[in-house]
């Protein structure tokens, strides 16, 4: 929990990655394999790596749940999508090549 709230540097509600209303740091679902791994690459214009709503240091959190995309009709849907407990997070950092 001390990773915060959804990154919303705008004062959005929350939706999905494709919506003009959105945090930014809303990102969507991922599709996991029966092994319960992940593969993911995520290109997004909201979650720049420099300048003042720069994402390093931030965190990636993994919802336990599916994410409404903000359209499921739940009291937390325009707040968290109702995507339920956190599972993993990591921080976002850069790393030389
Ligand atoms: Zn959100």
């Amino acid at each position: 929990m001390s990773t915060g709230g959804h990154f919303n540097p705008k004062g959005m509600e929350h939706g999905a990655p494709e919506d003009e209303i959105r945090h930014a740091g809303d990102l969507g679902n991922l599709v996991v394999g029966e092994d319960g791994s992940v593969d993911i690459s995520i290109t997004d214009s909201q979650i720049p790596l420099t300048g003042e709503d720069s994402i390093i240091g931030r965190a990636v959190v993994v919802h336990a749940d599916e994410d409404d995309l903000g359209k499921g009709g739940h009291e937390l849907s325009k707040s968290t999508g109702n995507a339920g407990g956190r599972l993993a997070c990591g921080v976002i950092g850069l790393q030389a090549a």
